[in-house]
C-alpha cells in the first residue's frame, strides 16, 4: 500500500488486509468507484509537472466519507502528498499548503516505520488489492504520537496502473480505538461503521435476488441518527426509501435502477427525499452494481445529504443571475428569459415588447439622500413594477439606473401596458425610514419581431429608444425608430390622444331625431358622439370608435356620453321642455360586467330622471354569441324601464329569432336596406318580411338612413313605425334640439326641417 505507515508496535496480520478489503467493498472497492467510472477530472497537482488523472468519484467519495477527518492524496511513485483537505491541520498540525509536495515521511513516527510502510504498501500492490483498512501510529507536528485508523484506496491510471492513493485518517485517541491488531474483522467493521456515522448520509449495500426481491445487506450512516430514523425499518421494508423520493426523481430513479440491473451501469443521481416526519433534503446517490455468483445483483453505494451544497448552488445561481441591490433578475437572466420567450412567440407568431426604464435623477437622489436610500428606492420601484405587470412579464435590472421589463402584449394593448409602467411613478415612494421620494421615468421600447429577432438586438433597440427619450424634452417614452414599428407608434399616440380627450371631456353627444312615419312627430333622439377638438375640428365617430373598441377605451367613452346625455336631458327638463326617449349607443363590451348598469343607476336614476328616458342601442354584431351574460344585465336594466334597440339590423348573421330571446324593444333596420329599397326588389322583399316579423314579435321598427321622401313613403307603406335620416336632420349639437322639443311640449304644426 501506500501511505500512512503501518503502525510501529506490531506487524500487520493478514487479517488486517483481508478484512480491510471486505470493508472496502462497502465504499465501492476498486471496481466500484475508481477505475470503471471514467468521469475524470484533470488537475495539475503535486510537484511534478505532468498532469494527473484523478477520478472525481474517488476523491468525492473519500471527501464525503471523511466528514471532518483528514484526507490525503499521495503519489505512489514518489510518496509525495499531492493534495489534502483542511482537516489535516486539526489532526496533524500542518496547514495543507505546508504538506503539499512533501513526502509522507513527516507524518510518520520515524524513518523505520516509514520504510516498513513502503514495503507493506508494495506487498498490497502486488497482491492486487485496491483498498484496505487498518490502524497505525502517526506523529503530529509537535512530535506527539497518536493512534489512527485508515481507510485507503488506490487510484489507477488509464492503463490500470496504480499511481496514487487516497487515505482517510481518523484520530482514534479519544474514542479509545487504539490499534489492536488481531481483532480483525469485527474491529474493522466497527471502525468502518464509526466512519460511516460521520457521513452526512448513509452507506449501503443493496441486493436484488433473481426473484426480484430487494434487501439491504449493509446500512450505516449519520443520516439515520440525525433524523432519528431506524435503519431496521428500511431493512424490513426496502422500498420505504423509494416512497420518500419525490417525483419526478422517483420515476427516474426506478428507471435508472432497472437499467443498472440489466446492464450493470453505475447509478449517479441527485434526488429530493422527504425524511419521514422531517424536511425534504437533497440526496446524491452513487452506487456500483455487480453480479453475484447466484445471479443476484448487489449495489454498493452511498447516499449523501447534499442539501447544503444545493442551497449554496442555488444561492450562487441567484447571485450570478440577480442584481444584488434590487434582487431583480440581472441583464443575463433577462437575456435568457428573452431567448426563451422568443422561441415560444415565434412559433405562435405573437409579439411582445421590451421596455427599458430609465429612472430619472438617480444621481441627484443618491447625492441628496445617500446611496443606501437610492438603492432602497430602486428596490421599491422594482417591487411596484413587479406588482403591476402580468404573470408572463419579467422585471429585471440592467445597469445602475436601468430597469428592464419584458411585456407580453397579447391580452393588453401596448399603450395600456406602458401606462401601467408609468403609473408606478404616480405616487412617491416611502422608504424604510419613512422618507418619501418622488421619481419619474423615461421609457424606451423595442418590439418583437419588428425591432429585432434576438435578445441582444431587442435590448440594444430598447436602449437606443431610451436614449432618444432621454434626449427629447417632455418625451416620456420613445419607440425604436424602425419603420415597421411606425404604425404601432402612431397607434399608441392616437390612443393616448383619445384617452386624454375622454378625460378632458372633449367628446360630446350630438342628437339626431327619430320621427314617426305616421305623422313625422318626434318619437326619439339618438345621441351620436363627436370629438370636438380644442382647435375647433369636429371628428366623426368612425375615426375613433374602432380604436376605442380595440383598446377598451370604449367603456370610458360610453360612460362619458351617458353622463353627458343625462345631464343634457336634465337641463332640457329644467327648462320646461318635453323630452322623448334619448338613445345612447353602447358597446356590447359593457354587457360583460355590471359597470354600465351601475353607471346607469348613478347617472340616470339617482339623478332623478325617469328610468326609461335613456334608451340603449346595441349593434347586432357586437353582441356575439354569448347571450347569457348580456341577457342578465339587460334584464336588470329592463326592469328599471330601460328600452333596448337592436342597431344596424341586417348587417350581421343573427336571426331575428335568436335576437328575440333578448329583451329588445326596438329594431333598427340598417341603412343598406333602406338605400336599396327603391332599386332592388329582392332587398325590398326582405325588408318587408323583416318589418312583418318584427311586428309579429311586438318590436317597434325604426328605419335608419332615410334620405328621400320616396324612401319614407315606401317604408310607411311597408308598415315601418319610424325613421331617422338626413331627410329630417343629421345629428346636431344639443342647442339645436330645443326647437323640436317644444313641438313635443305641445306646439302642433311645427315644420320638419
Ligand atoms: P349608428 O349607431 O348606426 O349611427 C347612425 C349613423 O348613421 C350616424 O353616423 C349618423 O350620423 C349616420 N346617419 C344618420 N342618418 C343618415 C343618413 O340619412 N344617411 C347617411 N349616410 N348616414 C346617416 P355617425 O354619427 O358617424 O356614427 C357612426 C357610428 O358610430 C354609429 O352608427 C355608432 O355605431 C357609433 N357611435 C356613435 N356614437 C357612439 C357612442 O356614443 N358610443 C358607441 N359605442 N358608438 C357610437
Ligand atoms: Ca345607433
Ligand atoms: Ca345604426
Amino acid at each position: 500500500m501506500v501511505d500512512p505507515l503501518k503502525f510501529s508496535r506490531t506487524a500487520p496480520t493478514s487479517a488486517d488486509y483481508s478484512a480491510g478489503e471486505g470493508n472496502a467493498e462497502y465504499i465501492g472497492g476498486r471496481g466500484a468507484c475508481v477505475t470503471e467510472r471514467q468521469h475524470k477530472i484533470t488537475a495539475p497537482v503535486g510537484t511534478n509537472d505532468h498532469r494527473y488523472q484523478i477520478s472525481s468519484e474517488g476523491l468525492l467519495q473519500a471527501v464525503f466519507l471523511a466528514g471532518d477527518n483528514p484526507v490525503l492524496l499521495v503519489e505512489i511513485r514518489t510518496r509525495k502528498i499531492l493534495a489534502c483537505n483542511a482537516a489535516i491541520e486539526r489532526v496533524f498540525g500542518y496547514r495543507p499548503s505546508e504538506l503539499i509536495g512533501c513526502e509522507t515521511e513527516v507524518l510518520h513516527v520515524d524513518k523505520q516505520s516509514y520504510q516498513a510502510f513502503g514495503e507493506e504498501s508494495d506487498r498490497v500492490l502486488y497482491q492486487g488489492s485496491g483498498s484496505y483498512h487498518s490502524h497505525y501510529w502517526m506523529r503530529r507536528r509537535d512530535g506527539a504520537r497518536f493512534p489512527s485508523e485508515h481507510l485507503v484506496q488506490l487510484i489507477y491510471d488509464d492503463d490500470g496502473e496504480p499511481y496514487a492513493s487516497i487515505s482517510i485518517v481518523r484520530d482514534v485517541t479519544e474514542t479509545g480505538d487504539a490499534p489492536d491488531i488481531g481483532k480483525a474483522h469485527d474491529a474493522q467493521e466497527t471502525g468502518f461503521r464509526a466512519l460511516a456515522k460521520s457521513l452526512p448520509g448513509f452507506v449501503y449495500q443493496r441486493v436484488r435476488t433473481p426473484d426480484g426481491t430487494d434487501r439491504y445487506t449493509f446500512l450505516a450512516g449519520g443520516l439515520f441518527q440525525r433524523y432519528g430514523l431506524d435503519p431496521d425499518v428500511l431493512r424490513a421494508d426496502p422500498s420505504a426509501f423509494f416512497r420518500g423520493v419525490l417525483e419526478p426523481e422517483r420515476h427516474e430513479l426506478e428507471d435508472e435502477i432497472g437499467r443498472s440491473h440489466c446492464l450493470l451501469t453505475p447509478i449517479d443521481m441527485e434526488v429530493r427525499f422527504r425524511v419521514p416526519d422531517g424536511p425534504v433534503i437533497w440526496l446524491k446517490l452513487m452506487s456500483q452494481p455487480r453480479r453475484l455468483d447466484d445471479g443476484s445483483v448487489a449495489w454498493d453505494g452511498f447516499a449523501l445529504d447534499i442539501s447544503q451544497e444545493k442551497d449554496s448552488e442555488q444561492r450562487l445561481h441567484h447571485l450570478a443571475t440577480h442584481d444584488q441591490i434590487t434582487g431583480l433578475p440581472n441583464r443575463y437572466q433577462v437575456m435568457a428569459y428573452l431567448e426563451q420567450i422568443i422561441a415560444g412567440v415565434r412559433r405562435r407568431k405573437g409579439r411582445f415588447a421590451v421596455a427599458y426604464l430609465d429612472v430619472r435623477g438617480m444621481t441627484q437622489i443618491n447625492e441628496a439622500y445617500g446611496f443606501a436610500r437610492g438603492d432602497q428606492l430602486l428596490r421599491c420601484i422594482g417591487e411596484r413594477l413587479n406588482g403591476c405587470v402580468g404573470p408572463r412579464d419579467l422585471v429585471g435590472r440592467s445597469h445602475s439606473d436601468g430597469l428592464l421589463v419584458v411585456l407580453s402584449i397579447d391580452d393588453i394593448s401596448l399603450a395600456d401596458a406602458l401606462r401601467r409602467l408609468q403609473s408606478v411613478f404616480d405616487q412617491p415612494f416611502r422608504l424604510a425610514d419613512d422618507a418619501m421620494i418622488s421619481s419619474s421615468v423615461k421609457i424606451g421600447i423595442a418590439l418583437y419581431p419588428e425591432d429585432g429577432s434576438t435578445a441582444e438586438d431587442l435590448l440594444q433597440a430598447a436602449h437606443t429608444a431610451r436614449d432618444h427619450a432621454r434626449r427629447t424634452p417632455d418625451c416620456e417614452y420613445a419607440f425604436y425608430a424602425r419603420e415597421l414599428g411606425a404604425q404601432m407608434r402612431v397607434r399608441v399616440h392616437e390612443e393616448q390622444a383619445l384617452r386624454d380627450a375622454i378625460e378632458a371631456g372633449e367628446l360630446v353627444p350630438y342628437f339626431q331625431p327619430q320621427r314617426s312615419l305616421a305623422d313625422r312627430s318626434l318619437v326619439g333622439l339618438e345621441a351620436l358622439v363627436r370629438w370636438e377638438k380644442p382647435d375647433g375640428q369636429l371628428v366623426a365617430p368612425d375615426a375613433f370608435i374602432p380604436l376605442a373598441e380595440e383598446t377598451g377605451l370604449i367603456l370610458a367613452l360610453d360612460l362619458l356620453v351617458l353622463r353627458k346625455v343625462a345631464a343634457q336631458i336634465k337641463a332640457w327638463l329644467a327648462d320646461g321642455l318635453s323630452v322623448p326617449v334619448v338613445s345612447v349607443n353602447c358597446s356590447a363590451h359593457q354587457f360583460r360586467s355590471s359597470a354600465f348598469e351601475e353607471a346607469y343607476r348613478r347617472e340616470v336614476i339617482s339623478a332623478g330622471l325617469d328610468p326609461g328616458i335613456v334608451g340603449i342601442e346595441i349593434t347586432e354584431t357586437s353582441l356575439g354569441s354569448d347571450f347569457a351574460a348580456a341577457n342578465r344585465i339587460m334584464n336588470s336594466l329592463v326592469e328599471l324601464g330601460v328600452r333596448f334597440s337592436i342597431d344596424d339590423f341586417g348587417t350581421g348573421f343573427s336571426s331575428l329569432g335568436s335576437l328575440a330571446q333578448l329583451p329588445f324593444h326596438t329594431l333598427k333596420i340598417d341603412r343598406s336596406f333602406v338605400s336599396a329599397i327603391g332599386t332592388d326588389g329582392r332587398q325590398r322583399a326582405i325588408t318587408e318580411s323583416l318589418i312583418r316579423m318584427s311586428d309579429a314579435l311586438g318590436l317597434f321598427v325604426i328605419a335608419e338612413g332615410v334620405e328621400t321622401s320616396a324612401q319614407e313613403t315606401r317604408l310607411r307603406r311597408l308598415g315601418c313605425d319610424a325613421a331617422q335620416g338626413f331627410l329630417y336632420s343629421p345629428a346636431v349639437p344639443a342647442a339645436d334640439v330645443r326647437g323640436w322639443l317644444r313641438t313635443v311640449a305641445g306646439f302642433q304644426d311645427v315644420a320638419v326641417e
